[in-house]
């Protein structure tokens, strides 16, 4: 089998580290963390680490979770805050007895694992967090003057989305996938999205394959889309018949944009959204470059 490396779109600069990586023989987890951590410090990609999108207080906080297909081992945090590779801070927590850090918890473990320490808003996105609380007639004191502030979350908040995700298949045959994100731009301090919860977001399993989600993540919490998604791949249904199926499920509860890129087992792929002009990348081992492709739109 070729080992191969698929990601949502934004994530199709960084496979050739996680393909150089499945090259002389690495693992998927370790592919699928190094995609991940090039994404996390571009700050051209304003839904993932560095650079992300603040909360609606102007604060990054980001979420990530990696998991591995053979052990069903994973590893997770939510709600970071000040480090420059949350995806890196999960793939430790993997380590632990536990397997979801959030918050304060997450942060003092970061620390206390040596993790880069760094601050996630840039100038451009502090900018853009500015321009978006004025257009509703607010400014940053205002908003930490205020003491409700869902209603300023849900005039702010036009469903400014973004993640990106990788599922790997190396040479043995293990398959691993992670997602890292910082979650809905303009977000309700505090709120946890589908990236960091397994099974939702991200999920995967070396004998079936892997899926991951983009979009309003609250629909993959809902239906445990990614969990649902290798499941069926599990029963024999085809990669994008599974991934249609996955936006349909999403559809029936809600029409907001929602994408997924599932890898089976056997190295073949497809995606899906409910979108037009959305691509999905992925790159093996025999190709000297990034691939892109369309996803398939499932609107129903
Ligand atoms: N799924 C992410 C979240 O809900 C955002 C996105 O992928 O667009 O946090």
């Amino acid at each position: 089998m070729t080992p191969i490396i698929v990601a949502s779109g934004n994530g199709a600069k960084a496979l050739p580290d996680g393909i150089r990586i499945l090259r002389r023989g690495g693992s998927a987890l370790d592919a699928v963390e190094a995609c991940a951590r090039y994404v996390e410090a571009d700050v051209s990609d304003v839904s993932v680490g560095r650079g992300g999108l603040p909360n609606i207080l102007g604060v990054v906080e980001l979420d990530a979770s990696i998991v591995d297909g053979t052990t069903h081992r994973a590893g997770a945090v939510a709600a970071l805050v000040g480090f420059h590779h949350p995806i890196s801070v999960a793939r430790r927590v993997m380590d632990t007895p536990h397997m979801l850090l959030v918050g304060d918890g997450a942060a003092r473990f970061a620390a206390e694992i040596g993790a880069e320490k760094i601050q996630n808003l840039t100038p451009s996105t502090r900018k853009l967090w500015i321009e978006a609380l004025a257009a509703v007639g607010a400014t940053p004191a205002s908003v930490r003057r205020a003491k409700k502030l869902l209603p300023i979350v849900k005039r702010v908040i036009a469903k400014r989305l973004g993640t990106v995700n990788f599922i790997a298949l190396d040479r043995k045959g293990n398959i691993a996938s992670a997602v890292t994100t910082s979650g809905w731009g303009y977000k309700y301090p505090g709120r946890v999205g589908d990236s960091p919860i397994v099974g939702a977001g991200n999920y995967c399993d070396t004998i079936a394959g892997g899926a991951c989600c983009t979009g309003y993540g609250e629909l993959a919490m809902r239906n445990l889309t990614a969990k649902t998604a290798v499941d069926r791949l599990a029963e024999g249904m085809r990669p994008a018949s599974v991934a249609r199926e996955a936006i349909m499920d999403a559809n029936a509860l809600d029409p907001a944009p929602f994408n997924i890129v599932v890898l089976a087992a056997d190295g073949t792929h497809a995606s899906a959204t409910n979108r037009a002009g959305r691509q999905y990348a992925f790159m093996d081992t025999s190709m000297t470059e990034t691939a892109t492709k369309a996803r398939l739109v499932a609107r129903e």
